[in-house]
């Protein structure tokens, strides 16, 4: 797809930019579930909409239904600390992700879950070559 014709659609159908925006929310985490690591298939605000939880990138994150349902409105580091599948990493991860820093958020995520895979390899190698100059 050509990137004109996307920000045209974008602009005819807000539907299709939320579309988009979840898609590539999900696309991050390598569509797992960032608690948990199972298959994500929901968005979860990480503070709920009921206390003012905004659907922005950094409040909104993968997350798998049994999950989503679980925390319902907890504070999500104090629901994720009582998890059987609690992991300090992704708990930083979370964190990271809460501040907006996507970068740290998927590095955490990768080194918790060694299959991670990400669909642009390409991207993460030409940055690890552009460090190491
Ligand atoms: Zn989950």
């Amino acid at each position: 797809m050509h990137i004109n014709d996307a920000v045209f659609l974008e602009d005819l159908c807000p539907k299709f930019r939320l579309r988009q925006w979840r898609k590539s929310i999900h696309k991050f985490t390598g569509k797992s579930c960032i608690y948990c690591g199972k298959p994500s298939e929901s968005i979860d605000h990480i503070l709920p909409r009921s206390q003012g939880g905004l659907s922005t990138t950094e409040n909104c994150v993968p997350a798998c239904l049994s999950c989503n349902g679980d925390k319902s409105d907890e504070n999500v580091l104090r629901w994720y600390r009582k998890q059987k599948f609690y992991d300090p990493r992704r708990a930083m991860a979370i964190r990271a992700w809460y501040e907006g820093d996507l970068r740290l958020a998927i590095r955490l995520l990768q080194w918790a879950n060694p299959n991670f895979t990400r669909s642009n390899k390409n991207h993460e190698e030409s940055e690890s070559r552009y460090n190491a100059a």
